[in-house]
């Protein structure tokens, strides 16, 4: 088997399983009791706030644990719309993900404005864009740190400039990226920043929401007083770990990684467009490493899809959260890519177990499939 969807979820690294294990058999005291028997999952937990704060260079007071990315993305967005009781306007963008796009539609039918910014070809959200829509009366502006679709790498320090000037609170989505490109949460200046342990070699079902000091937002989990009273819910702790310990392995080796995951998808690159086929690639030249959407010109997506399935490879059309969803993806209605390529969409998400040879066999079988 092939595996080349990394975009959608990544296999576990080994040592953060190790470093699970104990919390699930052993250790499976609550985080917060107050007995001695809670003591090392409650440090296990302190801990692994810090390693994970270290990797975006937040402080661990900022690092709220979540249940993935699509809590993250709920949380910042609802939480920091009702923590304002004048119900302010939101901006976000068209190619944002379905936790983002669905949390501002239910806040739409709330009575908050929402409104969705245009891309260009390339999936990119222009600052004069931002400039057109924002005014004073702007209370979020969310927008993705990288698109899972076609991998474009949005402005982010720009957008949130703009998003400050006029007194709103920036958000981005950073699950696409986070341990897998640099990221220092002071530099590019955000008030929140979304990530999700299954997308980085760590386990699914937890995640984490950065929230700046200082952030006025509200909980939505409405419970106990965990997470600083912030956000209730027992304490994934096994999760908590597995997601540090992964989190840190990547942004150790995070440039080795990238220096070879790109070296692949150049391989790719020059070996389908020494084919001849008829393709485009979707996505900025600036995108996160090894997402590459390719359309087909009149191929059928899923047709192909199915054909690479039964030789052992997996990619997906689109992303995996709209696998279900036949029609034509939000993201390439966006970009505006003509009909007769955007049927013959898939995304090929290349991760660091990937090879040379992994990479030949997927090409060819390309190749062999549209000829
Ligand atoms: N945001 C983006 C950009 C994603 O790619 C995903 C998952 O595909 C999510 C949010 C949702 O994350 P999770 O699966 O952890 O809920």
């Amino acid at each position: 088997m092939i595996y080349a969807d990394n975009a959608a979820t990544t296999k576990l690294d080994q040592e953060a399983f190790e470093a699970m294990k104990p919390y699930l058999l052993e250790e499976y005291g609550n985080a917060s009791q107050p007995y001695s028997f809670s003591r090392k999952p409650k440090k296990a937990t302190s801990e692994a706030r810090a390693i994970i704060a270290d990797c975006i260079n937040a402080e661990p007071e900022e690092i709220f644990f979540t249940s993935g990315g699509t809590e993250s993305d709920n949380w910042a967005i609802k939480g920091s719309a009702v923590s304002d009781s004048d119900n302010k306007a939101i901006i976000t963008s068209q190619i944002e993900h379905p936790a983002v796009l669905n949390a501002c539609k239910r806040l739409e039918t709330l009575g908050y404005p929402v409104a969705y910014l245009p891309v260009d070809s390339e999936g990119l959200v222009a600052k004069s864009t931002l400039e057109r829509f924002i005014t004073d009366n702007t209370r979020l502006v969310s927008i993705m740190l990288a698109n899972n679709e076609i991998g474009t790498i949005e402005p982010i320090r720009e957008l949130a400039a703009v998003a400050h000037k006029h007194g709103s609170l920036f958000h981005t989505d950073a699950v696409q990226v986070v341990g897998h490109i640099p990221i220092d949460v002071k530099t590019i200046d955000v008030d929140m920043l979304s990530a999700s342990a299954h997308k980085f070699n760590g386990p699914k079902g937890v995640g984490f929401l950065y929230i700046k000091k200082g952030t006025e937002i509200a909980s939505i989990l409405d419970g106990g007083a965990q997470e600083h009273g912030m956000r209730a819910g027992t304490e994934n702790v096994a999760g908590i770990v597995g997601m540090a310990v992964a989190l840190k392995n990547n942004c150790e080796k995070l440039n080795e990684n990238a220096a070879h995951i790109i070296s692949l998808e150049k391989k790719l690159i020059t070996a389908l467009d020494e084919s001849g086929i008829d393709y485009v690639r979707n996505g900025a030249h600036h995108h996160s490493p090894g997402n590459i959407s390719l359309s087909f010109g009149h191929a059928d997506a899923e047709m192909l899809l199915h054909r690479l399935d039964l030789l052992g490879i997996c990619v997906s059309t689109g992303s995996a959260c709209d696998s279900k969803n036949t029609q034509l993806s939000h993201v390439l209605k966006a970009i505006n890519l003509e009909e007769k390529y955007a049927l013959g969409t898939i995304r090929i998400s290349l991760g660091k177990d990937n090879t040379e040879e992994c990479v030949k066999r997927i090409t060819d079988a390309i190749v062999k499939i549209l000829s």
